[in-house]
């Protein structure tokens, strides 16, 4: 058993999952949510989804497979030393990506426009969606059946008009109550991890240059510490150094500043933690430079002109896609049609479009558009 904190959540105390199954052997429930999280299809597929860059860009670049991993790896690290979970923190940060489209926001945002009218399209919620309902590998029930904890943990935001139809997993918006302390920790890993990676990734395509980044102060701090420990030091070397210190003092800062946090507020359980402020938080000096780096990227990774003229792409690729396939739902494959008639036509279109990868809505975008038969 390992050694938790009363404010922990707790496989044994799960509010439980939405069809009752026996209890697992040799496992607990938070562990075995995770095992099926990595069984599933949607899991496979992070590894040709990307966040900035399409997945034919380069094999070096971050997908959502790797970044999921990575922020597993950060949430696990935390929530260690503040004795949380690990378990649950590991299955949410595997779990939180699930539901995100090809071409990342760029994909996500052409959907949510094309479902205007028809409910919208968030990719938190899809997440669920995809855990809830989309995976279709089990005898007894649609979707993975999770515990209640790790849904909870992955649907980070919702707006009200869709928490009021999710129950008790909703109410929490309705109430602006907090998840767990596990969920708070992999909603900041993540931010970690994709801060972190953007630069590496943005460096190596070229589209960022090191002396830009002397303006950014998370940066440039510990740039100029390797520098002065390893001068002569260049190029990947560099930038790999730089960057795994900065990582390091993010955990160790959102480490800190987390316990402290939990201490002063005085928590016993999973409910006062659910009653209290968000806990999990970076000190405010570190929130503020992260807000810096955050708008750094915005500036110059985000709107870089070549980024921008793939995310036009993209959008124009999942935009024709869901206008073919509304045009003639005929066109839909027969496996995602019964979606049409339990919900909609468009939500079913929506799904099967979420659930591609970048080079697979490549692929159908051309075997739907392009003149020659195939
Ligand atoms: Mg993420």
């Amino acid at each position: 058993m390992a050694d938790t904190s009363p404010y922990a959540a707790s496989a044994g105390r799960s509010r439980g999952r939405r069809f009752a199954e026996d209890p697992p052997q040799g496992r607990n429930e938070f562990q075995r949510d995770r095992d099926r999280i990595i069984h599933s299809t949607a899991f496979r597929r992070l590894e040709y989804k990307t966040q900035v860059f399409v997945n034919h860009e380069g094999d070096l670049y971050r997908t959502r497979l790797t970044h999921s991993l990575e922020v597993a790896q950060i949430a696990r690290a935390v929530a260690r030393g503040l004795r949380l979970d690990e378990d649950l923190t590991e299955a949410i940060a595997l779990a939180h990506d699930l539901g995100h489209t090809p071409f990342g926001h760029a994909g996500q945002d052409a959907l949510h426009a094309c479902m205007r009218g028809h409910g919208g399209f968030e990719h938190n919620l899809q997440s669920l969606r995809v855990v809830d309902l989309l995976e279709t590998r089990y005898a007894a029930f649609d979707g993975l059946n999770l515990t209640f904890e790790t849904r909870e943990g992955v649907l980070k935001h919702c707006s009200a008009a869709n928490a009021r139809k999710l129950g008790e997993l909703g109410e929490r918006f309705l109430r602006k109550r907090q998840p767990s302390l596990e969920a708070q920790l992999a909603n900041l890993a993540d931010e970690i991890a994709y801060n972190n990676h953007d630069i590496d990734d943005g460096l190596r395509s070229g589209l960022l240059a090191l002396e830009q980044l002397r303006e950014v102060r998370a940066f440039a701090r510990h740039l100029t510490d390797v520098e002065a420990r390893y001068p002569g030091l260049t190029d990947r070397r560099l930038i790999h150094e730089t960057i795994r210190r900065m990582i390091d003092a993010l955990i160790t800062d959102l480490a800190h500043t987390s316990a402290g946090n939990i201490r002063r507020s005085g928590v016993k359980s999973l409910e006062e933690v659910r009653r209290a402020p968000a806990l999990v938080q970076f000190s405010t000096e570190t929130a503020a430079e992260q807000q810096e780096l955050k708008q750094f990227l915005r500036r110059n990774l985000y709107q870089h002109f070549l980024v921008a003229r793939m995310a036009n792409k993209a959008r124009r690729i999942v935009t024709e896609l869901f206008g073919a396939l509304r045009g003639d739902i005929r066109m839909l494959p027969p496996q995602h049609r019964t979606a049409a008639e339990r919900d909609s036509p468009e939500r079913a279109i929506a799904d099967y479009i979420a659930g591609m990868t970048d080079r697979y809505a490549i692929r159908e975008h051309r075997r739907l558009f392009a003149v020659e038969i195939t």
